[in-house]
Formats: structure tokens, sequence, C-alpha cells
């Protein structure tokens, strides 16, 4: 891992306005292509890179280029079998046999089709989670960005909904390591169910998704499901209707994770900012602006808890590139001049070349009764849970833990 600029220099703090951003960016990711009329575009990653290296940002953050995680890496969360053939499957072998029997086992279609590199794909997204929770493990960091990750559908063995290795189940697990309960949160416009099924029976990390919900993909995400066995009331699913603007989704969003912070109190924050979630994306069915959206980071950024932040879907390129762009220079505490500097890519923002956009007129189908209704019903589970489980909570933060007792910890998982 190599670092380009000196964050030490940059200031910090409890109460400094500042915080130290690591950020993590593969200059090989945009060039894979999942195929033509796929609607994930690996390229907004470095479209969104191109942005913020032209605003100067890469100057106030400390960048780094992810190794690429190994096979043994993904087997941390990933059945062997599944990794093995994400690591030697290529479009010219996928028909042929021994690759074509596993086609169906490990959901390989026009979703998650093989594409050119495909594993090295994978090794870079999740390298770059990985890379993110070791710079919060050491200290290193306040903020880790990956925007080549949040690939929250990935199974333990399979692919789904164009991702293939869960990168958000393996950085939580590495921050395990050094942190006892680690709050995952979700604002894609889809269920996060890759990540919230591998921690169901776990209290030590808890899951919130907020989603739409209702004849849409994947079709999980319930108000009920909220855990099994020790993890029981440590899932938590908030599902939405089309249309949700800025207001609504603020109003629920901050006062249930104000109180998650409160009865949770977790060591280390992971915020999947899946970017389907704006206005006008081509998949998805809500209204927020990138202001409304990027609200939510700074939420949690105020909270002043080791945080890392992903990216995941996010369909109308040119608004997922400002979304998160805009949203770096949120972690980071820059304001941006709304006037979009020359970039590689300064075509695809006309025809205004702004760096926010308005939201569409589009109707909120999210009743004010229902939304009051389920607010109340998820601050009501969330006070169902112990304050701060599984470990007994001390105030000698658990970064000094010893490393024997952390992996004593990471047994009772
Ligand atoms: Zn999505």
């Amino acid at each position: 891992m190599e670092s380009t600029s000196d964050a030490n220099s940059l200031p910090s703090g409890p109460d400094a306005r500042k915080r130290r951003v690591s950020y993590f960016y593969d200059p090989t990711i945009g060039q894979h292509y999942y195929g033509q009329g796929h609607p994930m575009k690996p390229l907004r990653i470095q479209m969104a890179h191109n942005l913020i290296v032209n605003y100067g940002l890469n100057h106030k953050m400390d960048i780094n280029c992810p190794f690429l995680a190994t096979t043994d890496d993904l087997s941390q969360f990933h059945s062997d079998d599944y990794v093995n053939f994400l690591a030697s499957v290529s479009p010219d072998t996928l028909n042929q046999t021994p690759f074509s029997r596993y086609k169906e086992r490990f959901n390989i279609g026009q979703d998650c089709p093989v594409f050119d590199d495909l594993f090295g794909f994978c090794q870079a997204s999740a390298g770059g989670s990985l890379g993110a929770a070791v710079k919060l493990n050491q200290g290193d960091a306040d903020i880790a960005i990956n925007w080549a990750g949040g690939l929250h559908h990935a199974k333990m063995s399979a692919a789904s909904g164009f991702c293939y290795v869960n990168d958000i189940v393996l950085g939580i697990l590495e921050l395990l390591k050094v942190h006892r309960r680690v709050l995952y949160i979700d604002i894609d416009v889809h269920h996060g169910d890759g990540v919230e099924e591998a921690f169901y029976t776990t209290d030590r990390v808890m899951t919130v998704s907020f989603h739409k919900f209702g004849d849409f993909f994947p079709g999980t995400g319930h108000i009920e499901d909220i855990g099994v066995g020790l993890g029981k009331n440590y899932s938590l699913n908030v599902p939405l209707n089309d249309g949700i603007d800025d207001e609504d989704f603020r109003w629920i969003f901050r006062p249930v994770i104000q109180k998650v912070m409160e009865m949770y109190q977790p060591e280390a924050v992971v915020l999947q900012s899946g970017a389907d979630s704006l206005s006008g994306d081509k998949l998805g069915c809500f209204n927020l602006s990138i202001k409304g959206h990027a609200d939510c980071l700074g939420f949690l950024r105020s909270f002043n808890i080791p945080l890392m932040v992903l990216g995941g879907g996010g369909y109308t390129i040119r608004n997922v590139v400002r979304c998160w762009c805009y949203e770096t220079a949120v972690a980071i505490g820059e304001e941006l001049d709304d006037q979009l500097p020359e970039n590689d890519y300064y075509g695809y923002f006309a025809p205004n070349y702004t760096l926010l956009f308005d939201t569409c007129g589009m109707r909120n189908l999210n009743k004010p009764e229902d939304l009051v209704e389920m607010r109340n019903k998820l601050l009501e589970q969330i006070s169902k849970m112990p304050h701060a489980p599984s470990v007994q909570f001390q105030t000698t933060p658990s970064i000094t833990q010893a490393p024997e007792e952390a992996e004593e910890n990471m047994d009772e998982r």
C-alpha cells in the first residue's frame, strides 16, 4: 500500500472540523466492463476519481492504491469452491466443463455475467475495503473511503445483483479484530441483503438498511425481520416507498440512527452509500438530492467514530459521480464550487456543468401517517436491545485490547 500524501499534516481530533480521510482507489478499476447494455459501469469510479482530483481533493486526504485481495482474504467469508470458480473462470471457459455446471449454483447469468478479469475487479474492490478497515484499525484515519466497494448483495456462495464478492462483510470482519461492535448502515435503494444475512445471528454487528420495499429487488428487508438468536434486535429494516424526498428521509434517518448510536454504542461504523437512491436513477425510484443523500454521511461523521464509507449501486452515471465527489468533500470537511472544474468527462455533465442537480417532480408515495407509524415501531424496536451488548462497556477504547483478547472475541461470533 503506498501513500502519496501526508495525512498527519491535516488537522484532526474530536472537536476539529476536519477529519483524517484515507481514500482507496485502484486506477485499473474503470477498465472493467460488465458488457453491452449492462447498467453496472465500473467506469463511474474512475470518473468520480477524476472529478475528485480536478477539485484538488486529493491534496486533502491520504490516497492509497489498494492491494489486491487474495483468495485467502476472500475465503474469510466466501466458500472455497466459489472463490476458486471466480479466480479461474473466464468468458471463454464459462461454457466449458468444469465451469458450465457451476453457472446455476453460483448464479452466473445476465445480472452477474463473467467478464474479462472479473476476478481482478473483485480483488480490487475487496482490497479497497480491507485496506480501509486496516487504516481504521490502526487508528491512521478517522474516515476511510472505497467507492469501488459496497457490493452488498454478494452471498457466501453466490453472486447476486451485480455483486460477486461481498467486500463489506470482509471489511467488517477485519474491523471486528479490533472493534467490539460495528454498525452497518445501508442507504442504497436496494435492501442490503448479503450483509444482513452474514451477520443475522450475531450482536457484534448491527445492520440497518433503508430501502424500497415491495415488488422490488431483492425482495427482502421487511420491517419484521430483526435478526435471530444472539442477533435478535440487531438487524433493522426501514422499508420505504417510491419518491421519498430529502425531508422525509432525514426525518426517519436521523432519529433512528441517533437512537441506535445511543443504545448500541458502536466502535466503528460502515456506511454503504449506494447512489441509486438519488432522484432520476436509472434503476431506482427514490427522489433524493445529492445534499439529502450526503446528509446521512454528514450526520454519521458528526459522531466522530471510525467510519468506513463505501459505494454500491448507482446507474445514472453522471449523478453517481457528482454524489460521490460531493461526499468525499463532506468527509474531508471541504466545500466545493458548484461549477464543475475541467475534467476528463466534462461532456457528461451537460447542459449545466454543475455539481448539484435538480430532483425530478415525482410523487412521494410515502404517506405521512405510515412514516410516523414506522418510525415509532423502529424506535421501540431499538429500545428493546440491551445497552452496548456482547462485551461489557468499558471506558478504555478497544483499540488497546491485547491481540489474544481480540481473538477470543472473534470466537464468540
Ligand atoms: Zn442498489
